[in-house]
């Protein structure tokens, strides 16, 4: 594998941290944060002057201790740990599936407290199609860029089962980045091969690479998460330099054989997953409980997204409907065959010297598009999805609660 950013990056000590945490009171979450943050902003050089994007999984809030989100405390009192130390500015970015982010925030009782502390928070609605790193694989990822605004970004996860990818820790929050509408195409396009969209995952993860990652395991979510599951006392937080490093030593805690996850499997068979040499994790873990894992390793992608099932007899033709298909321009192609080369899935051949999609295998990487010498390829959205993005874009793309 080539050199990348990542690699020579996670050379370095990656540093974890865990801390037991008896409850959301400030008394017991303060000191424990404080614990897991501190070699994170030692690691970062400090935050003094600095801006701090948070990150935090807010899936909805339906009543008091709501497990499918990070907890409110948890996200107030992360906001204070970086303000005390000398943050210039933190903001909360997020994306919701169904409300906004202030919506989130003021069904969770904090958007005033936020306010006073001069932390604003918005929807994402910034998306913007990455420059591709040499290690990342899907090359049509179009992804909420509010992120390169901010000096650092705090990925801010809760510790939740996943019928599709077992466990949702902090490389799984990252997919909040990506815009509501292509959420479900991207479950509609990797169907049942989860190595892919734990491939998609890893390749935002590289993107973004957050300098900080903190998990809510407090209460965490077991069953038939992500958002049909019941709550689970774990009372511990944990964090680290390294999201990958965090998020396998957690799920072992919680019960999980690492080795068993997608995102784990495959970043070690890209080469993405840190040598435990390189990983510094002084503390003693917590013995807990496993989680109760979902009744259904499979569930329906739709539900995972939206929490409404869609019946498996609709979701071939929906997929139809939303997914964002690589398009030839004819007149542009000379034939030299490049694309059918770095097409992954062998899903392009020639025929009659021009390339031909075999769209059924098509994963919607777009390498063909990034490699045409002639930019005779192009990533072109159905009616029904631009229509989907649009309506998103009106009713959640915005919506910022300004705090200063
Ligand atoms: S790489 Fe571009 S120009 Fe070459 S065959 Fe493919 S589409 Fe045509
Ligand atoms: S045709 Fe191949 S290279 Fe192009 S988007 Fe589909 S899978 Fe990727």
């Amino acid at each position: 594998m080539a050199e990348t950013q990542v690699t020579s990056e996670q050379r370095k000590k990656i540093r974890l941290a865990f801390a037991p945490c008896a409850d959301y009171t400030t008394q017991a979450l303060r000191p424990a944060l404080e614990h897991i943050l501190q070699p994170q902003i030692e690691a970062a050089g400090g935050v003094s002057g600095k801006s701090v994007m948070l990150k935090p999984n807010l899936l909805a809030w339906r009543r008091a201790d709501d497990p499918q989100s990070v907890n409110p405390r948890f996200i107030v009192e992360t906001a204070k740990v970086f303000l005390d130390a000398g943050a210039s500015r933190v903001a909360i970015l997020e994306n919701p599936a169904v409300q906004t982010a202030p919506q989130v925030l003021r069904a969770m009782g904090i958007a005033d407290e936020l306010k006073t502390l001069g932390v604003a928070s918005a929807n994402f609605k910034n998306y913007v199609k990455q420059p591709p790193l040499d290690a990342v694989f899907f090359h049509n990822l179009e992804i909420a860029d509010e992120f390169r605004e901010y000096d650092f970004v705090a990925d801010l996860a809760k510790a939740k089962t996943h019928g599709m990818m077992t466990l949702t820790f902090c490389v799984k929050n990252l997919f909040g980045l990506v815009n509501g509408g292509d959420r479900l195409a991207w479950h509609l396009a990797v169907g049942r091969d989860y190595d892919k969209f734990a491939d998609m995952l890893l390749d935002l993860y590289l993107v973004v690479r957050p300098a900080f990652n903190l998990l809510d395991a407090v209460t965490c979510m077991e069953g038939n998460g992500p958002g049909a599951g019941t709550p689970a006392d774990r009372h511990f937080v944990a964090g680290g330099t390294d999201a990958l490093a965090l998020d396998a030593v957690a799920a072992r805690v919680l019960g999980v054989d690492p080795d068993t996850l997608h995102i784990i499997k495959r970043a070690k068979a890209r080469d993405l997953f840190p040598a435990p040499e390189t990983v510094d994790n002084p503390d003693p873990l917590p013995v807990c409980e496993p989680l109760a894992l979902p009744d259904r390793p499979v569930m329906d992608m739709a539900q995972l997204h939206l929490g409404v099932g869609i019946p498996k007899w609709m979701q071939k033709p929906l997929y139809k409907l939303m997914v964002v298909n690589p398009v030839l321009d004819p007149a542009k192609c000379v034939g030299c065959g490049v694309c059918v080369k770095m097409c992954p899935p062998k899903s392009l051949k020639l025929s009659g010297g021009k390339p031909a999609f075999d769209l059924p295998h098509c994963i919607r990487c777009f390498c063909c598009q990034e490699h045409c010498p002639k930019g005779a390829i192009e990533p072109r959205m159905t009616r029904m999805m631009r229509f989907v993005k649009a309506v998103d874009r009106l009713f959640r793309g915005g919506g910022a609660v300004e705090s200063k």
